[in-house]
């Protein structure tokens, strides 16, 4: 690659000594894959190539017929930022296919068929993957990529363990950080590499325990990537990420509304294939019953019986009443103990108060992963 690379410019020396300047021709295209509740990225430069995760496995195959259709014949790297099926599923299918020269992924192992799947194709292929360590650059064609994250070991979590990149073209740059936590997060915070970015393919699909406000603050994208199916279960994206964005002035784009994203950029500006949509709305959870009551009535013998509290309401209370002990969120179907830290982040037209943990779990709210 390096020896390409100094013949092109080589060649662009001996033209540019014999005439005008040549306009610049440069272009890195990022593509964000539309495939649905999952990511997949592919960054183009110059005939050279990475595919950064492939999606799950209803969208293996999109994603490596995605790729013919764009002439790729080869992937000078490919990297999987953690092992879970909605990123590693597409990358089994696109190593089957595709001749690869180095792979990405981070230093922990998966209990799953994909991940089995991953090794084997990686042995047969006799590619060895390694963890790649934070600040060490690395470039496709005319774009440099800078490794960010994960510089920890042992996370509970093991979104943590997402491989995260910075991509450089010139002055335009895109982040992309995978599912990456709080945790790993504040690791990339506090190691003074630069996450400041033109495009932010946001974490985690847009989740709220992704995209903290520091952070978003610290990329202070131009524009913001959302990676998600419509509908999904997870509710993503979610309020307080949209938020987050959405108060640095970033312009949004999302798959779920708008399919596959295009940008392209010639190291000054970046061009995309459809405009921004702005649609800041968070996800909703459609398997939840839409009839599903916020306030259902309230019934003496039913509040008697489940509490023992004549005086609190049945179900979801929208004003707090004596002897609350959770807050819910009606939007995200998240119930927390009332200091957890979303509860202080939550919209008040958001807020819900009850104390019966047993009806929430009964109506599809589900217990905050970080307050339980
Ligand atoms: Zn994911
Ligand atoms: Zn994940």
């Amino acid at each position: 690659m390096r020896h390409k690379r100094f013949l092109k410019y080589m060649l662009a020396l001996a033209l540019l000594s014999v005439g005008p300047a040549l306009p610049a021709c440069a272009q890195t295209d990022v593509h964000i894959l539309d495939v649905g509740q999952g990511l997949s990225v592919l960054i183009e430069s110059q005939g050279y190539t990475m595919l950064y995760d492939g999606g799950d496995s209803s969208h293996s195959s999109y994603v490596v017929s995605y790729l013919k259709q764009q002439g790729v014949s080869k992937l000078d790297y490919v990297v999987a930022s953690h092992y879970d099926a909605d990123h590693l599923n597409g990358i089994v299918g696109a190593l089957n296919v595709f001749p690869a020269e180095t792979l990405w992924g981070p230093d922990y192992t998966a209990d799953s068929r994909v991940f089995d799947s991953f090794l084997k194709i990686s042995a047969a292929k006799g590619l060895n993957k390694i963890q790649p360590a934070p600040g060490t650059e690395y470039s496709v064609g005319d774009a440099a990529i800078q490794v960010l994250a994960p510089s920890g070991s042992g996370y509970s979590d093991v979104n943590n363990y997402s491989i995260a990149i910075r991509v450089q073209d010139g002055d335009t740059s895109f982040l992309i950080t995978g599912d990456a936590e709080t945790d790993s997060e504040q690791e990339m915070l506090s190691s003074g590499l630069t996450l400041n970015s033109d495009v932010y393919i946001m974490g985690h699909h847009g989740s709220g325990t992704s995209n903290n406000p520091e952070f978003v603050q610290a990329v202070s994208p131009e524009y913001a990537v959302v990676s998600c199916a419509m509908g999904n279960a997870y509710g993503h994206p979610h309020q307080e990420a949209m938020t987050a964005v959405q108060s640095v002035g970033a312009r949004l784009f999302r798959t779920d509304m708008q399919g596959n994203l295009v940008a392209s950029t010639d190291g000054q500006t970046i061009t995309w294939n459809t405009a921004p949509c702005n649609n800041y709305t968070p996800g909703s959870f459609m398997e939840v019953p839409a009839d599903l009551p916020d306030q259902p009535p309230i019934s003496e013998t039913v509040s008697a019986d489940r509490n023992q509290k004549a005086s609190a309401p049945a179900g979801i209370s929208s004003q707090p009443y004596d002897g609350y002990t959770i807050i819910v969120n009606k939007n995200s179907k998240k119930y927390h103990i009332p200091s957890c830290r979303s509860v202080r982040d939550m919209k008040e037209s958001n807020k819900g108060y009850c104390s019966d943990a047993a009806y929430l779990n009964a109506n599809g709210y589900q217990p905050c992963k970080n307050c339980h």
